[in-house]
């Protein structure tokens, strides 16, 4: 499915250039344009899916491959220090653009970003509660 109103289904399907790092017939990486550092990338399935809830199976085992392929190349080429994926789903949780996209984030000692959360302190029975209401 191709959405019309969707930036990164024409992005993807190459109807919008970009700067391409890697194309096959499920996938497009591309270079972030507000880039949380240098070689930020993000990697996008031409099939639209708003979001991981919506991502098919068959597509969704195929994004960590190609996530650890690009991580692997982008770390020799641009000599990263560290590497973070990350993937947001929903505007809560920091998503602004609502078709399924994996960031590839080179990350470098001085780079100056947190990607980051302030931890909890959870009790056991606490863990314990969030536990079941997960799994049962
Ligand atoms: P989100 O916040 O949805 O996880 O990430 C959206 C990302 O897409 C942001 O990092 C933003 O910089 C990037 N972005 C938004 N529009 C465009 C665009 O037209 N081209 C490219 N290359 N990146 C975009
Ligand atoms: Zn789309």
């Amino acid at each position: 499915m191709r959405k019309d109103d969707c930036i990164f289904c024409k992005i993807a399907n190459g109807e919008i250039p970009s700067k391409t790092l890697y194309e096959d017939d499920t996938f497009r990486v591309i270079l972030d344009l507000g880039p949380a550092a240098k070689g930020h990338a993000l990697l996008i399935p031409k099939e639209h899916a708003a979001n991981l809830y919506e991502l098919p199976d068959e597509t969704a085992g195929k994004v960590l491959v190609l996530a650890k392929k690009m991580a692997v190349q982008m770390t020799d080429a641009l000599k990263c220090d560290g590497f973070n994926l990350v993937q947001n789903n929903g505007e809560v949780a920091g998503q602004t653009v609502h078709h399924f996209h994996l960031h590839l984030i080179p990350r470098y000692a001085d780079d100056g970003q947190a990607i980051n959360w302030v931890p909890g302190n959870p009790t056991q029975d606490e863990l314990e509660a969030v536990r079941k209401q997960i799994v049962e």
